[in-house]
């Protein structure tokens, strides 16, 4: 696992909710080819939008913009299956994933 050097990323005080996830991301990034294993481009750090989980330490970013569509897709899809509980978003640049409404509401954070 890495923190992106182009970017402060803080990844202190992320929530034990997305240990999960970056658990998963980082096994699926490291069958993909990525021997370094997941990039985190954003945790607490960056600008999002308002009411943002970002906010909280409860979402993550992570790079996927050095594989092909091919490969883009096949993360995306594994990384949605081995996190049923977690809103998982596809972007261009990244995946974001941050807790289900469900999943927040088990951990009463909403
Ligand atoms: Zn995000």
């Amino acid at each position: 696992m890495q923190l992106a050097p182009e970017y402060q990323v803080n990844i202190q005080g992320l929530h034990p909710i997305m240990r999960l996830p970056l658990k998963a991301a980082e096994k699926i990034w490291k069958a993909h080819g990525r021997p370094e294993g997941v990039t985190i481009t954003a945790g607490l750090n960056g600008v999002h939008s308002a009411g943002s989980w970002h906010y909280c330490g409860c979402a993550v970013d992570l790079r996927n913009n050095y594989f092909n569509a091919v490969e883009k897709r096949q993360v995306f899809e594994e990384l949605k299956a081995a996190l049923p509980e977690y809103d998982v978003i596809g972007h261009s640049t990244h995946i974001h994933i941050e807790p289900s409404d469900s999943l927040a509401e088990k951990w009463r954070l909403i």
